[in-house]
């Protein structure tokens, strides 16, 4: 009984927003096309805008809120995603941040709470609901991928299982890194020419073995091809690694990580800040690799996200 209150109150707070969702007309036949979808919502006290390519698993949600009066951009205000506290972001005359969906999310809508006292003087908070787009993963069934043995043996040494171990926790431990967005324009390809070979989550069999869902993009690429920083950031990581090779990962803030697999050469090291389009490492085959390409990897709030759900976000920078 009690309940069924608490849930009757909570919806009629909600406002589901998923009907609002207008697909973009555009229809450009290049993997930048922008079909990404916009929800825009007029408030009495602020717009928000919220952009994704699509709001499925795997995939980033953009945010930007507006105050109507300007003097409210030095308010302080709580936004939370499915129940987790959002770093918010201040530009000029917005607010914004970057919402992950799970590639493991099983299903039901999603809740974006925003708390101010400003903006609902009298509920003090206000619930949107959106509904969320079904995405199938590929599964690859019954494919024999020539993997060195060393990657699918159990019988490991104790010297490679120690190295595997410490690869671990650089990797815990770069991806525990802290800061303040460091970015503030849309994201680049990694590479001059985009040509995708695997896709994100995409499940493979290895030797006949199941495997994990694909963490990344694999992009096609010949060895020594220059990989460039998708975003401006920080590098956190950069070494070689056992399964992932030489490898790099880079902290654009906000826990917002991009990571780069099997480089033939890795050009930066840690501490560095690099800057989007820069070159930081080349294409190579190092690590668990079946042929040269570059595997991009992108992270939000501890979520792994299929990095071009970055890649083709729009709305980044502040309009002038
Ligand atoms: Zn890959």
């Amino acid at each position: 009984m009690r309940l069924s209150i608490i849930v009757i109150f909570l919806f009629s707070a909600v406002q589901l927003i998923s009907a609002d969702v207008k697909k973009k007309a555009s229809k450009k036949p290049t993997p930048k096309e922008n079909s990404n979808y916009f929800v825009k919502k007029e408030e009495k006290n602020f717009s928000l805008l919220l952009e994704a390519r699509r709001f499925g698993r795997g995939d980033v949600i953009f945010f930007r809120l507006t105050p109507k009066d300007q003097k409210w951009i030095h308010e302080s205000f709580k936004v939370v995603w499915m129940g987790k506290d959002v770093y918010l972001t201040k530009q000029e005359k917005s607010f914004i941040a970057f919402f992950p969906i799970s590639p493991d999310f099983p299903g039901g809508p999603m809740t974006l709470d925003i708390h101010s006292k400003i903006f609902f003087v009298k509920r003090g908070t206000k619930t949107y609901q959106i509904d969320l787009e079904p995405t199938k993963f590929q599964v690859i069934k019954n494919r024999t991928l020539k993997v060195e043995n060393k990657f699918v043996s159990e019988e490991l040494s104790q010297e490679t299982l120690d190295f595997i171990k410490k690869c671990k926790e650089a990797k815990e431990q770069a991806f525990g890194s802290v800061s303040k967005l460091q970015f503030a324009t849309n994201f680049n390809y990694p590479l001059d020419e985009t040509f995708i070979t695997s896709r994100f989550y995409v499940r493979r069999d290895y030797n006949g073995k199941k495997g994990r869902p694909h963490g990344g993009v694999d992009f096609r690429g010949k060895v020594g091809t220059p990989i460039k920083a998708i975003q401006d950031g920080t590098v956190v990581l950069a070494q070689p690694m056992y399964y992932e090779g030489n490898f790099t990962i880079i902290d654009h803030g906000n826990k917002i990580f991009t990571f780069y697999m099997h480089q033939e050469k890795i050009d930066v090291k840690v501490g560095d800040k690099v800057k989007k389009g820069q070159v930081i490492g080349t294409v190579g085959s190092t690590g668990m690799s079946t042929g040269p390409h570059l595997h991009l990897g992108a992270k939000v709030a501890d979520t792994l996200v299929d990095p071009l759900s970055l890649l083709v976000l729009t709305s980044i920078a502040e309009a002038k």
